[in-house]
């Protein structure tokens, strides 16, 4: 397992319900220190997109650290301010405009702009003069289509050849714009990170007023073995490498900030559950584990066909080949698909296993708490826990009460 030990497995299911998430703080506090630690040409700043896990001891383990945040709506926003961060180490960067832009704007909290109205809303609140913008960079997607953040079929941010409109606005209403944000994949190498730098340091020579560039291309992460983690060092070097260059030709020191979400978080967290049954589709077919948990705490798994690896606590010596699925009523609810594909059952190997072992799943990380598909066949929301510093096990979220789910029904029939 990557950090839970077999008797924490166990104190944890002796005294908590299952599925329940387990973060390790000093894993949390391990992938702070990396990013604060990686080369920049002249100043970087780390946000933390809190949309990956919100839990305020999360965000506070990292506001700790000095990291910034960004948020991807005005809710989080607040959530952020409830975690104690100042209003100008919060940036949002949603698609939707904010509702309360102006009490955003009058605490300070910045706002990315993502579109042409939303510069002119920004405006017409605050006048403001400095304002920061999302842009789309074109560039070919290989991402699945659908859920690309970037390239013609993505809505995230201003597509580029709009650029000159950006400016006109900004000519118009005497703003200047001094950010340029560009977010687009989240598994990369350096070769593909400098690429990418060098095209949208062209953008940012566009806006004679620009002095940062917030880029993210995320990273290759590893959770299952046959993935290698990016080599943040070299891509490091590599992007810091352009913006001196860039330095060098214009006399323009550019700033860099960047935002991880999954990366600071991925492999910090993993949720234990137990084998609730054990069936199979007769002795050609497959044997499957149904586990007490999956889409209901874990969602981005059945969203995106991505394998994780699942561990049986037992001291069994045995093998065997299991198709593992979860709790729900609901197709996608199975683990064990191919990567990226659906249609394509697997099996994986594990210990032999028997109904209530502990099982497993590590790499759970992010998108998961925060993005879970709650209440799903009345599934309770679960607890989470913190492995903290000093190995103490501490709740830093309730299990949901049972009538909490339908609390804030209105009975009217
Ligand atoms: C989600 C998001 C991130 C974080 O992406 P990861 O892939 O989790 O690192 C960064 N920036 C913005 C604007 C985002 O929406």
């Amino acid at each position: 397992m990557n950090f839970l030990k077999k008797e924490q497995a166990h104190f944890i299911v002796e005294n908590f319900d299952t599925p329940v998430y387990v973060y390790s703080e000093e894993k949390l506090e391990k992938a702070a220190d990396d990013f604060l630690a990686f080369p920049s040409a002249f100043w970087h700043k780390v946000r933390y997109a809190m949309k990956a896990n919100a839990n305020i001891n999360i965000l506070k383990i990292f506001r700790n650290k000095w990291l910034k945040v960004d948020c991807s709506s005005e809710f989080e926003a607040f959530r952020a301010l409830n975690a104690w961060f100042e209003p100008k180490e919060i940036q949002i960067s949603g698609q939707e405009t904010p509702h309360d832009l102006e009490k955003l704007l009058d605490l300070w909290v910045f706002i990315v702009a993502t579109s042409l109205e939303q510069i002119k809303a920004i405006w017409k609140i605050k006048k403001w003069i400095k304002i920061w913008v999302r842009i789309n960079p074109g560039m070919w997607s290989w991402a699945f289509k659908a859920i690309s953040t970037w390239g013609e079929t993505s809505a995230f941010g201003i597509w580029h050849e709009y650029i000159p409109d950006i400016k006109k606005v900004a000519d118009k209403y005497d703003l200047r714009i001094t950010k340029i944000h560009i977010h687009i994949w989240s598994e990369n190498t350096p070769e593909s990170w400098t690429n990418s730098a060098n095209i949208w340091l062209e953008f940012v020579r566009q806006f004679d007023d620009a002095t940062t560039l917030d880029m993210w291309w995320g990273f290759k992460m590893a959770i299952m073995p046959y993935e290698k983690t990016a080599d943040l060092q070299a891509i490091w070097k590599s992007v810091a490498q352009k913006f001196e260059d860039f330095y060098k030709e214009t006399g323009r020191k550019i700033k860099l900030e960047v935002e991880p979400g999954k990366y600071l978080v991925i492999n910090s967290c993993c949720v234990v559950a137990k084998v609730n049954s054990i069936i199979d589709t007769w002795k050609d077919w497959y044997k499957f584990i149904r586990a007490n948990t999956w889409m209901t705490e874990m969602p981005r798994v059945a969203m995106y066909w991505v394998q994780q690896p699942i561990t049986i606590i037992n001291d069994s010596k045995e093998k065997e080949d299991y198709v593992v699925v979860g709790h729900c009523c609901e197709s996608g609810d199975v683990l064990t698909t191919k990567l990226y594909d659906q249609e394509i059952i697997e099996t994986v190997s594990l210990n032999k296993a028997s109904i209530w072992d502990i099982i497993v799943f590590d790499g759970t990380w992010a998108y998961n708490a925060s993005m879970s598909m709650k209440n799903y066949n009345s599934f309770p929301e679960a607890w989470e826990l913190l492995i903290g510093d000093s190995w103490e096990i501490v709740e830093i979220r309730k299990r949901q009460k049972l009538k909490d789910i339908w609390k804030n029904e209105i009975e009217v029939i």
